[in-house]
């Protein structure tokens, strides 16, 4: 081995330095200098990339690492561009274009229904109302009238967010909820009858700052629901019933979106501190109901201002996160995956951004111009699909399904 520029015998790190970042004082804001090949980077201080002088010290693994700890200095953003890895596969497509019935134009929100192979759809009309529609047929069914009461006046403040109804479905579609994110309350209601079962308050505390925190999963035959009771609570009840099952409260995390993994295992929660810190944490649903795991279980990343955004489970074990880096001033467009039950990252790729939905084995991002495609073995891009920007994927038909205008636009996976 060589002595590197730092004194030291040692493996060499990846990540080249400027001078200014070596030495015992690590307390450097700096910058990550992108080499345009995948996420590979070298790290410099602000002067010398505004002078131009590239950062070309060679240093040991220990010294680098010192500097991009996310402890000692702070990363200020990311310069130049990343690579891009592209695979061009079989184009996808053709996109289908349905138009909606003219009582569910300017709907408030769709969700796919679990119906065989149907693409059926719980829709959320603009008075509120919930109404079951089959794009196939074109067949509507109204289910019920608008479920939630107003919300209460919020002083519109800095970090208020636009309150907005989002519909969530259970697994075997016999109830779903519909809830207003950053708002406080939601409802649970029988998809047959058309009941409200449980009725969702989310607590009254900065609950403009967090999308509500709702999920369903079934266990041990029934339908049960996870939602936020206080902005610090969360709570499993029967979804039928309405009954209470346990109660966590954490005392510093306020719960945002929650995701449960296909297999109904896992929950992966969006959560924010004070400060403001968002993490995504993960825990086991199951032992959570016997009282051996529970919220907020593993954090798989940590990032200052960031807890507003999706992620989606990589089938039953593994959790995409959109955004690199440690900050919202310091992110960068790209995915990082997580091992959900060990919190390792086993793979993290620059591009994908927008929403994110998986079918396991690829990757779709709902960039603004339009679908992007992404092999999860690989981090490459496979295909786009300019103008199609997805919001839901509808499993059970496998499609992905995005509106334009007054028209339903699917394309098959
Ligand atoms: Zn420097
Ligand atoms: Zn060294």
């Amino acid at each position: 081995m060589d002595v590197h520029a730092c004194g030291h015998i040692a493996e060499a790190a990846d990540a080249r330095l400027c001078r200014h970042l070596l030495g015992e004082d690590h307390d450097h804001d700096f910058v990550r200098v992108l080499r345009g090949r995948r996420v590979e980077y070298d790290l410099s201080c602000t002067a010398c990339l505004d002078a131009g002088d590239p950062p070309d010290l060679v240093v040991c693994v220990g010294c680098a690492g010192r500097v991009d700890d996310g402890v000692n200095g702070f990363h200020v953003g990311w310069h130049g561009t990343p690579g891009v890895a592209e695979r061009p596969g079989p184009a996808p497509g053709p996109l289908v274009r349905t138009p909606l019935p003219e009582a569910l134009r300017g709907a408030l929100d769709l969700a796919p229904l679990p119906a065989g192979d149907a693409s059926a759809w719980l829709v959320l009309t603009r008075d509120g109302a919930l109404v079951r529609w089959d794009a196939g047929t074109g067949a509507t069914a109204r289910i019920a009238a608008d479920p939630l009461p107003p919300e209460p006046c919020v002083e519109p403040g800095a970090s208020a967010r636009p309150v907005v109804p989002r519909l969530h479905v259970a697994p075997r579609g016999d109830v779903a909820a519909v809830a207003r994110d950053h708002g406080r309350y939601g409802a649970v209601l029988d998809l047959a009858t058309g009941a409200v079962t449980l009725r969702l308050d989310g607590g009254a505390y900065r609950e403009d700052t967090v999308p509500f925190a709702v999920a369903f999963a079934e266990h041990e035959g029934r339908t049960v629901v996870v939602h936020r009771t206080l902005w610090d609570a969360l709570t499993v009840s029967d979804a039928h019933t309405g009954a209470e099952i346990r109660t966590d409260e954490d005392g510093l995390l306020f719960y945002g979106a929650l995701h449960v993994s296909p297999d109904g295992r896992r929950v992966a929660a969006l959560t924010r501190r004070h400060e403001p810190i968002g993490a995504v944490f993960s825990w086991n649903l199951r032992r959570w109901l016997t009282g051996s795991d529970g919220p907020p279980g593993d954090a798989l990343c940590v990032r200052s201002g960031v807890w507003d955004h999706t992620l989606c489970w990589v089938g039953d074990g593994l959790v995409a996160v959109p955004g690199i880096g440690e900050s919202a001033a310091s992110l960068m467009d790209g995915a990082r995956v997580f091992e959900a039950a060990t919190g390792a990252e086993v793979l993290t790729f620059a591009g994908p951004r927008g929403a994110f939905f998986s079918d396991g084995r690829r990757l779709y991002a709902a960039a603004p111009g339009g679908l992007e495609i992404w092999d999860l073995s690989t981090g490459e891009r496979t295909a786009t699909v300019p103008g199609f920007v997805p919001e839901r994927l509808h499993a059970a038909a496998g499609e992905l399904a995005g509106r334009d205008g007054d028209d339903l636009v699917r394309l098959y996976l």
